[in-house]
């Protein structure tokens, strides 16, 4: 059965010297793993369009008994020149495309993760928003989509009102200054001030919050956190580990 849909590319896997496997989060049949023949041929445009990040239209040939599609053609949807001309967007970009990869399923149709996926990428592409942000609505929104939502207001052991405290390391939860026993972070008023705004936030409004980059920090060290907590499979993504280096040069930065 011929399939046209529109993809997030996840993935770019080598094959032969001709053509390449690429992974694709679509907006109809969620997860699908793709063999693009004849690609990397002189001439060949498709091959290029078939990088993390891109979103892209495909038509590919389905068989539900096998594990890899076949590629018939594909196009643009969006192209990323700003994510691409900047290296930490380029990060970003990488750490969202193979944060979905790792929190989805093959062949398990998710539209709202996908519209939230191609929307971020889009923020991301857009020079006049601050990057740091859109990460952090994206972990935020990625939690809640898939069940998770962290509870800013109450202490997840006393509950009380809480405006500083850290994540308990054995639940993963938001837990008072009086509570915590071992938490890779402390959140001071600041962070929990900008956490709630940037939840209250749709994206198109992200634009409006004006924060100092060193109050979205450890916004997003707690997220981190969080997400890698509650959401399998999110503890092995590689590019975060290169996000986490830029979090830390950031805060040098600010100190
Ligand atoms: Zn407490």
């Amino acid at each position: 059965m011929l399939i046209a849909t529109n993809a997030i590319v996840l993935k770019r896997i080598p094959f032969s010297d001709t053509s390449i496997i690429f992974r694709a989060f679509t907006e109809d049949c969620g997860k699908v793993t793709i063999l693009a023949k004849g690609v990397l041929r002189p001439k060949n445009i498709i091959g290029a369009l078939l990088e993390p990040i891109n979103h892209i239209h495909i038509q590919y040939y389905n068989k539900s008994n096998r594990d890899i599609q076949i590629l018939k053609d594909a196009s643009f949807i969006q192209q990323y020149p700003q994510i691409r001309n900047n290296l930490t967007r380029i990060i970003l970009g990488l750490a969202i495309v193979e944060i979905i990869d790792r929190a989805t399923l093959d062949c398990n149709p998710y539209p709202v993760l996908y519209r939230l996926g191609w929307r971020v990428l889009d923020k991301l592409n857009d020079a006049s928003q601050n990057f740091w942000l859109v990460f952090a609505f994206f972990l935020y929104q990625l939690s809640i989509r898939l069940g998770f939502m962290p509870n800013l207001k109450n202490c997840s052991k006393c509950f009380s009102e809480i405006s500083q405290g850290g994540i308990d390391d054995y639940t993963g939860e938001l837990v008072c200054t009086k509570c915590v026993t071992q938490s890779q972070i402390h959140l001071e008023e600041n962070s929990f001030i900008t956490l709630q705004k940037i939840t209250g936030l749709h994206l198109d409004d992200l634009k409006s919050l004006t924060i100092e980059n060193n109050s979205i920090i450890n916004p997003i060290r707690f997220l981190d956190l969080f997400t890698s907590f509650h959401i399998e499979g999110l503890k092995r993504v590689r590019s975060m580990e290169m996000v986490r280096k830029l979090i830390i040069e950031e805060n040098d930065k600010s100190v």
